[in-house]
């Protein structure tokens, strides 16, 4: 598969005059990222990726970051971490509140904030420096050290994140927080500020196209069971209330953040990072969602 060329045919068809949303502003540090920014990036193989455009400059990779959390989260707690959260999309915007009450503050998925931060309140739970453990994971699996929050964007966000304070106060009052709430917030909103470029989000997530190992060392993180799970639900739960549209338009399981990121896999095949700030109004990014349904469609190739 020629895949620089497909990369460029995109490039060259697309930009971002072709959408119309706007760039995140909630989390003020977002609102100041220029939105002509576009980069994709793909691997398929240790010397084998292609891209164009922004995509060796980082951004801040928002809730990409829930599924690295939910890696290592998974590795401490086994299936025991489905007691505390639930696999079901949710159909409903990713900071909302609503269905935590009838359903015992048990969130209905771990890539919804609710879910996250009961993911966040396992780690700090369990991991004695959680900031560092989930920088150095981060790297590892990137096999790339130049990887770092940005404390300015997580300020932003702590300045500002008064629905995710509130989300984890009500699960705390619910019985599905353990820890106190001001760590848990504080690691959220540096997860969240991860500054990653395409390339390096692309590589990160070769482990899912991968069976669960580094494509360099070989070395397993995750049990291939572990990854069929992580997989499962960035397929039908990566996308915010738009996750049967992406399968729809793209067919690939992913994760999307509001910093204008979206990482999709196919298994066995290929990983690729897609980033543009316009968000449509769901919250995805526009261009990045158009893109990716152009890969899968000029590749005729989905998990479909
Ligand atoms: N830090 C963002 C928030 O909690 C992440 C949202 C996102 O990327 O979906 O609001």
């Amino acid at each position: 598969m020629d895949y620089q060329n497909i990369l460029n045919t995109i490039h060259s068809d697309m930009n971002y005059r072709d959408v119309g949303g706007k760039v995140a502003s909630y989390i003020p540090e977002l609102a100041k990222i220029d939105p002509r920014k576009f980069g994709m990036h793909l691997y398929c193989g240790e010397n084998r990726h292609y891209g164009f455009g922004d995509s060796e400059e980082k951004f801040s990779i928002q809730s990409i970051s829930k599924v690295f959390t939910l890696c290592m989260a998974m590795n401490i707690m086994g299936e025991d971490l489905w007691d505390r959260v639930d696999v079901e999309p949710s159909g409903n915007p990713f900071n909302s509140l609503t269905q935590l009450e009838q359903e015992n503050g048990i969130p209905r998925n771990p890539f919804i904030n609710a879910g996250a931060l009961v993911i966040s309140d396992i780690l700090v739970d369990h991991l004695k420096n959680p900031k560092e453990e989930l920088l150095a994971f981060v790297r590892k699996i990137t096999g790339d050290s130049d990887i770092n929050y940005d404390n300015t964007v997580a300020s932003s966000e702590k300045s500002t994140g008064f629905r995710n304070i509130a989300l984890v106060n009500y699960m705390k009052a619910l019985g599905n927080i353990k820890c106190e709430v001001e760590p848990i917030v504080d690691f959220y909103f540096h997860q969240c500020s991860l500054a990653m470029s395409c390339r390096q989000l692309a590589k990160a997530f070769m482990i899912f196209a991968n069976k669960g190992r580094i494509l360099e060392t070989g070395e397993e993180i995750m049990r291939p069971e572990v990854v069929k799970r992580i997989n499962a639900l960035m397929q039908t739960c990566g996308f915010y209330d738009e996750a049967g549209e992406f399968s729809f338009e793209v067919g690939l399981p992913g994760k999307s953040g509001v910093g204008g990121g979206i990482v999709a896999i196919h298994p066995e095949r290929y990983s690729v990072a897609v980033w543009s700030p316009i968000l449509n109004e769901k919250g995805n990014s526009e261009l990045g969602m158009k893109a990716l349904e152009r890969l899968t469609t000029l590749t005729g190739v989905s998990v479909f």
